[in-house]
């Protein structure tokens, strides 16, 4: 029998957030393949786990990869960890993952904290639907150019984002996005220094010039406001009425869906628009 691979999530700051479960499997697999064995010392020994670690991050992912493969065809249960959250986001995991798949080996899910989803659910903004966008492009070119094709989108945006760049992107989002675009900057999330900014853009980009940017950061941005429509419901049912191709009853269904309105409202005004035409004539 092939054995398991566990994505065990581990805590984004404080150590206190970590599962039950997610301790009980670290106890309990054959062998952890964490991406830094130091980093994860420091978690197994504040809760005295002694499974042997192996270390498994991008400059070995792939020949590591393969050797963590035939251990679990030969049945070891292994558990992969990333120095923070949730791994294979935006963290070492994914090949590994897809191999498993591809192999018919079973991956377990042990869910915990990850940055992006702990930021969206604490920012006030719409929650509904969001694009998580990962790390923007290091230079400012490759990055204005992914915040251009953004710039419409009508969900919440989230970037992973590196303290030393937190200035450089605010001013390529205020040059692509506008100043007034509401952003999030959830820094230190869990840790001493945890700090929520909301505000507009060039609000951050002023707030964080103010000294040395620090800590871990997840951005986020609020969806694109759609446009201001050109006409009130009133000009465009007398648009319509004008145009003259369509039934009441389809003008009235088009102007309530454009403008979110009571269809019975929309079609007493059609009424008092054909009175006061008729009263005019
Ligand atoms: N796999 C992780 C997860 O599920 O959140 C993300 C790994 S990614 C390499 C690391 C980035 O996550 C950091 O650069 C930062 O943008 C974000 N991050 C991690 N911990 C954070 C924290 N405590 N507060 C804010 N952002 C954090």
């Amino acid at each position: 029998m092939p054995g398991i691979l566990y994505l065990v999530a581990t805590p984004i700051g404080n150590l206190e957030d970590i599962t039950l479960r997610a301790l009980r499997i670290l106890k309990e697999v054959d062998l952890v393949a964490a991406e830094d064995t130091r980093h994860s010392r420091k978690l197994f020994n504040h809760y005295d786990i002694r499974t042997p670690l192996t270390s498994y991050h991008q400059h070995n992912e792939s020949e590591k990869g393969e050797q963590l493969l035939v251990q679990l065809h030969e049945g070891k249960q292994i558990a992969l960890v990333s120095d923070a959250g949730t791994p294979a986001i935006s963290d070492p995991g994914y090949l590994l993952v897809a191999r498993c798949r591809r192999e018919g080996i079973t991956v377990n899910s042990v869910p915990g904290p990850s940055a992006g989803v702990a930021a969206l659910a604490v920012s006030g903004l719409p929650v509904e639907r969001f694009a998580f966008e990962g790390f923007l492009p290091p230079r400012s070119k490759g990055r204005c150019e992914t915040l251009r094709t953004l710039a419409q989108e009508k969900r919440t945006l989230i970037f992973y984002e590196a303290p030393h760049r937190l200035l450089a992107t605010l001013s390529d989002l205020r040059q692509e996005l506008g100043d007034e675009r509401e952003v999030v900057v959830a820094r230190e999330l869990t840790k001493l220094h945890e700090e929520i900014f909301c505000g507009r853009a060039d609000a951050a980009a002023e707030h964080f010039s103010a000294g040395r940017v620090r800590g871990e950061i997840v951005l986020l941005v609020a969806p694109a406001r759609d446009e201001a429509p050109e006409e009130e419901p009133i000009e465009m049912l007398q648009r319509l009425r004008r145009e003259g191709e369509l039934s009441r009853k389809e003008m009235t269904r088009q102007v309530a869906k454009c403008f979110s309105l009571p269809g019975s409202d929309v079609y007493r005004l059609s009424l008092d628009l054909d009175a006061e035409e008729e009263g005019a004539g």
